[in-house]
């Protein structure tokens, strides 16, 4: 365990205290400069640090307890041997107004880059540019009136204000009423397949609601709607500047260290516990996913569902490959063949500068799964090669001799299922107990699990509470 911010190493049990002193009288960072509060965010992805960042700004120390040895959750990085980049494929979309609000705000701003990206469908063999009207009118699946009815979904979609009405439809009945049974079988459902699996069957409208409301409200960044953009040096820049903002605040980012349980104080306040300590806070922000919040919470403080509408996650799986030559054209590659291990691949390397990855091209092939999947018990090296076979079907020209790197990379708990009447399900912000927060992703009722959204819902809990963290500044 690391010693980050003056706690002793584990080994001996200590009651840290929320004054800063140690249970041996001995004074915790009795240089920095006191603050009133002591607040223990879990988790170190966006979602943990982003909120840290912001309370960190009010008269209150922030600790931040990750169990990975590096921050960002799913969003963090990897290193690829001749480069780090992300771990999976992250992409910002001018429409996304929080989080390009929150990279100017630290500063960030210069390193945003936005570039054109391209779409392709792959069906029946044969890839498809859908890049624009004329490319959409020359798509030969589907007729002159089906592509009608198929604008007229979207358009209708992104109108749409009141998602409640949605929840209670099932998607694929929504879809179908809109734009009909063709549509729906040609063009939604090997989409809905590749991000849900047979699990798409479970849920509601909302969900392709939210994506198409994210990629058609009206743009935050000014370039045209088709470009795409990433950070110089991709999210470990963000999560760089996030810590280094942290430490100027007086706060602090305690990695490799994992949660074993958090139990409410006698008196107020959180006690949590982690190796051989259990340290004292005054207020704790939980911020992983439920099935651990379900492991180590107390049910004094709150009670994860655990009947049979206790909420699912997909997971993903995913090869990513470094190369000489580019694979593919295209930034999204939408595959519709259940035959393919892999559902797109996405050529990050169309969009990002060949200097931030060593020259080479990077492209990820993911596969999103439920939690029974075969390929959870799988090796790294079996599934290597079942997913270069597919990679060897798709590019028939491909020659494995040219990877550089390949790497399977691979999160469990990533889509929250948003089945029908979701919204209740849901676990509260605030908890039973007034010390005491959930902030997750399991809480996104209107929105697509994207870091836009995520940083949104900072945003909103911010506003929403910053009179209980002692004047929180937004801004
Ligand atoms: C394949 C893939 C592609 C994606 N593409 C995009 C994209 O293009 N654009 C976009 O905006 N978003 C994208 N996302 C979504 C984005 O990654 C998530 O929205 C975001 O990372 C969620 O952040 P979070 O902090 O809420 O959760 P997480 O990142 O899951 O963070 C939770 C943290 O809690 C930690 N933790 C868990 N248990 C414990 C414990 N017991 N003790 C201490 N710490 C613990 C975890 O290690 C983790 O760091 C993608 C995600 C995936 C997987």
């Amino acid at each position: 365990m690391k010693e980050a911010d003056g706690t002793k190493e584990a080994g001996d049990l200590i009651q840290i205290k929320s004054d800063n002193t140690l249970d041996n009288g001995s004074i915790n960072g009795s240089m920095k400069k006191e603050k009133d509060l002591k607040i223990g965010v879990i988790g170190a992805g966006l979602m943990g640090l982003t909120l840290a960042y912001r309370i960190s700004k009010s008269n209150a120390t922030v600790k931040v307890i990750e169990r990975d040895s590096q921050p960002g959750g799913l969003s963090t990085y990897f290193n690829y041997g001749k480069f780090i980049w992300d771990k999976f494929y992250h992409v910002i979309v001018p429409t996304d107004g929080s989080l390009i609000g929150l990279i100017e705000e630290i500063g960030l701003g210069s390193k945003l880059n936005f570039t054109r990206a391209l779409t392709g469908y792959y069906v029946n063999k044969s890839f498809y540019s859908l890049n624009g009207p004329k490319d959409y009118l020359l798509f030969p699946l589907l007729n002159i009136w089906d592509k009608m009815r198929l604008a007229y979904t979207i358009f209708y979609g992104s109108r749409i204000k009141n998602w409640k009405k949605l929840e209670q439809v099932h998607l694929k009945d929504w879809l179908v009423k809109m734009g009909g049974q063709k549509n729906f079988n040609k063009f939604w459902a090997p989409l809905l397949l590749a991000k849900l699996g047979e699990n798409y069957k479970r849920v509601s409208g909302v969900f392709i609601w939210t994506y198409i409301k994210r990629l058609f409200k009206a743009r935050e960044y000014p370039v045209e709607k088709d470009y795409m953009g990433y950070v110089t040096g991709g999210y470990k820049t963000v999560f760089d500047k996030l810590e280094q903002l942290l430490n100027e605040n007086n706060s602090s980012l305690l990695l490799d260290t994992v949660v074993t349980s958090i139990e409410p104080a006698e008196g107020g306040g959180i006690n949590v516990h982690y190796g051989e300590s259990v340290e004292y806070f005054d207020k704790v922000v939980f911020t992983a996913p439920l099935n651990v919040l379900e492991k180590v919470t107390d049910p004094r403080l709150c009670e994860v569902v655990r009947h049979e509408r206790a909420i699912e996650y997909m997971g993903v799986v995913c090869l990513v490959l470094t190369t000489h030559k580019a694979l593919t054209p295209y930034y999204i590659l939408n595959i519709s063949d259940t035959q393919s291990p892999f559902t797109g691949v996405i050529g990050i390397s169309t969009l990002v500068d060949q200097e931030q990855t060593s020259g080479l091209q990077l492209t990820y092939f993911p596969k999103y799964i439920p939690a029974d999947h075969a390929f959870w018990s799988k090796s790294d090296s079996e599934l290597k090669a079942i997913f270069l076979e597919g990679v060897k079907d798709l590019y028939p020209d491909f020659d494995e001799s040219d990877i550089v790197s390949a790497h399977i990379n691979r999160a469990f708990k990533v889509q929250p299922l948003q089945v029908l009447n979701y919204s209740e399900i849901i676990p509260k912000t605030h908890t039973k107990h007034p010390d005491f927060y959930v902030l997750n992703t399991s809480q996104f009722v209107n929105d697509s699990v994207n870091n836009n959204s995520v940083v949104t819902h900072v945003n909103s809990f911010i506003d929403e509470y910053k009179h209980e963290f002692q004047a929180v500044n937004k801004k």
